[in-house]
């Protein structure tokens, strides 16, 4: 069930889980066992920054999702709350419910 998880919680705030490999260095989430770029397995898990900029807002069935980059430069898909008040450029913070990947405008 851990192994699952997406995010954890930190000193109060939750922060997205990644995989960072020691052979090529990139970052990748959802985290994994192997490195999705190069196939290594030297993979070390990661917690994201909880704040992230929107570079795109779509739209799957009713669902409007956000294409968020965190500061550490990983781009992370999720519902948006308000979601009718998201746009390109805004400011938001990661707040998943459950395993729901969840983003609110940063204040
Ligand atoms: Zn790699």
């Amino acid at each position: 069930m851990m192994a699952e998880s997406l995010w954890r919680e930190i000193a109060g705030e939750p922060r997205p889980l990644a995989t960072r490999c020691t052979e090529c260095t990139r970052t990748a989430f959802p985290p994994a066992s192997r490195c999705r770029f190069c196939g290594s397995r030297n993979v070390n898990q990661v917690e994201l920054a909880a704040h992230a900029i929107v570079e795109a807002v779509s739209l799957m069935g009713t669902v409007l999702v956000v294409h968020a980059r965190t500061t550490d430069g990983v781009v992370l898909l999720g519902q948006a709350e308000p979601a009718g008040l998201v746009r390109v450029g805004h400011a938001v913070r990661f707040r998943p419910t459950g395993h729901h990947m969840r983003f609110e405008l940063d204040e």
